[in-house]
C-alpha cells in the first residue's frame, strides 16, 4: 500500500535553525502557504486521490480557511503540534499543552476530533518515548512520527520495521506507520518525502517504490516552491536538504502519483488487519 500524507506548513519552517525556530523569527516572513496549498489542492483535484494532512496549529489558527478547505474537499486531518519544535528538546509538560492545543484549535475549526499524529522532524527517539504516553491519554489513536532508522534529528532505529505495526509503551497500544526506506549498500535510505524526494532521480523513486509493499510518503507545500526565498546562513546540509531539486520536485510527485495508486489513512486503516500485524514494544 501507497500511503499519500502532507505535513501543512509554511516555507520557513525549517528545523535545527534559529532565523525559523520560533514564532518571533516567523513573523518577518512572508506567507506562501495559500499557492503552495493551492497547487497540491489542484492536482488531488485532477487526479481524485485522497490524502491525510498533518497540520501545523499555528496554521490552523493563523489561516483557519486552510483547515476549512482540507475538510470540506473531503481529506482527513491530523496535527503535526502548534509550534514545530523538536519534541526531545521539550519538556513532557510543555509538550502536552502544545499538542492539546493543536487538536483543539482543529477540532474548533472541523467539529471533529483529531486523532492523527506526525511529530515535527520525526523527533521521537527512545529518550523520550513519554510521548507516546501524551498522546494517547489526549485521544490520539494513529502515530506517523517513527523514522526507523538513524537520522539529524534522532529517528528511532531500534523499531527496526517498515511496516505498520502495533506500537507498545507502558502497557499502551497505539497504531503506527512509520515512514520508510530502502536499503543501499547495507545502510538505510528514506526516499519517501522532504529533501530525500527532491534528491533522488525519479527512475530510482520509481524502482524503490515497486519493489516495497508499504510506502509512507510525507510531502511539504515548500517542496514543491521553486520561488521561495532562501533563509540566509542555514548550516550547509540544511541548505542542501532545503533547498536541492525544488524545479522539478513537482513534475516528480505528478509522475509518482500517476504511475502509483495512493490512498490515505483512513483507507490504510481500514485494510490493514490490525489483529495479525506485529506487535513493536518500545
Ligand atoms: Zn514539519
Amino acid at each position: 500500500m501507497n500511503i499519500l500524507t502532507f505535513d501543512i506548513e509554511e516555507w520557513f519552517h525549517i528545523l535545527d535553525n534559529d532565523s525559523t525556530k520560533t514564532i518571533n523569527e516567523w513573523n518577518h516572513y512572508e506567507s506562501r502557504i495559500y499557492a503552495n496549498m493551492e497547487r497540491i489542492f489542484n492536482f488531488l483535484d485532477t487526479i481524485k486521490v485522497k490524502a491525510t494532512f498533518f497540520c501545523l496549529g499555528w496554521i490552523a489558527e493563523t489561516y483557519p480557511e486552510i483547515v476549512k478547505e482540507v475538510v470540506s474537499r473531503g481529506y482527513e486531518i491530523g496535527t503535526h503540534t502548534t509550534m514545530h519544535q523538536l519534541i526531545y528538546e521539550q519538556s513532557p509538560q510543555v509538550f502536552a499543552q502544545d499538542l492539546e492545543r493543536s487538536i483543539k484549535t482543529l477540532e474548533d475549526i472541523t467539529g471533529k476530533k483529531a486523532k492523527y499524529f506526525r511529530a515535527p522532524g520525526f523527533s521521537i527517539r527512545t529518550d523520550n518515548r513519554w510521548v507516546f504516553d501524551i498522546l494517547l491519554s489526549q485521544g490520539i489513536e494513529i502515530d506517523s512520527s517513527i523514522f526507523p532508522a538513524p537520522r539529524a534529528h534522532g529517528g528511532f532505529p531500534s523499531y527496526n520495521a517498515v511496516e505498520p505495526s502495533i506500537l507498545q509503551y507502558d502497557g499502551l497500544k497505539l497504531k503506527e506507520f512509520p515512514i520508510n526506506y530502502t536499503m543501499i549498500l547495507g545502510k538505510p535510505f528514506i526516499y519517501s518525502g522532504g529533501g530525500y524526494f527532491r534528491l533522488f532521480p525519479y527512475s530510482c523513486i520509481k524502482h524503490w517504490t515497486q519493489k516495497t509493499s508499504y510506502l509512507m510518503t510525507y510531502f511539504h507545500p515548500r517542496d514543491f516552491d521553486a520561488k521561495q526565498p532562501k533563509i540566509p546562513a542555514l548550516p550547509f546540509m540544511r541548505t542542501f536538504k532545503s533547498y536541492i531539486g525544488l524545479s522539478s520536485a513537482f513534475t516528480k510527485f505528478q509522475k509518482l502519483l500517476t504511475d502509483f495508486k495512493f490512498i490515505d489513512i483512513a483507507e490504510a486503516d481500514k485494510m490493514i488487519d490490525w489483529e495479525k500485524v506485529r506487535t513493536i514494544t518500545v
